[in-house]
């Protein structure tokens, strides 16, 4: 693929889709009801990057939220508490995905209300072959590639998590 200008929103959009698909379509013993919130800035515009790698990006972190929002409602079905959201203490799965345009930068942020990384992780978590996944679940090089494609396209991105919530946050100048 080639760096050109593309538009940032429906880009996200489309790949966001193609995450929660092969969510789903996964062989989880868990009936995975995420609530997704898709907050796009109608101001970003084309932003110039290579679509085909830069989707990996998308796809790479949606289905590391996932991951991590499975984790949490696992470790809560083996604790016995309610999941019903109405029973008042139950837990929603969230995602929340963000562009925002501003006179020099593009931000994209996604955020999830799983588990949040452990503060022992969080300087590990993007070397290559790094996870915290048990048997073939990880290779544990989503976030190193994930890292390299952005760096390539002259983001930076940034990992902002404590418990019960984790937001990458990849910045580009324009
Ligand atoms: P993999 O997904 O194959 O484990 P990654 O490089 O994508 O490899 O992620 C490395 C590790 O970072 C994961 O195993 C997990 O421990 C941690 N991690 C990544 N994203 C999240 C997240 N959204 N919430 C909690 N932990 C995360
Ligand atoms: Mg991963």
């Amino acid at each position: 693929g080639k760096m050109e200008p593309t538009p940032l929103n429906p880009l996200i959009k489309e790949y966001v889709n193609l995450a929660f698909h092969g969510m789903r379509a996964g062989n989880d013993p868990i009936n995975v009801d995420i609530d997704l919130d898709l907050d796009l800035d109608e101001n970003v515009g084309e932003v110039s990057l290579i679509a085909e790698d830069f989707s990996r990006v998308i796809l790479n972190l949606c289905n590391n939220a996932f991951d991590a929002l499975k984790e949490k409602l696992t470790s809560r079905q083996q604790s016995g508490r309610q999941l019903s959201a109405e029973s008042g203490n139950g837990y929603k799965p969230k995602l929340t995905i963000r562009t925002l345009a501003e006179p020099n930068t593009v931000t994209i942020s996604i955020e999830d209300n799983g588990p949040g990384i452990p503060d022992e992780i969080k300087d590990k978590i993007m070397q290559p072959f790094f996870t915290t996944k048990k048997g073939t679940q990880g290779t544990g090089l989503g976030l190193s590639i994930t890292n390299d494609i952005v760096k390539a396209h002259g983001g930076i991105m940034n990992i902002d998590s404590q418990p019960g919530q984790t937001i990458f946050t990849i910045k580009f100048n324009r």
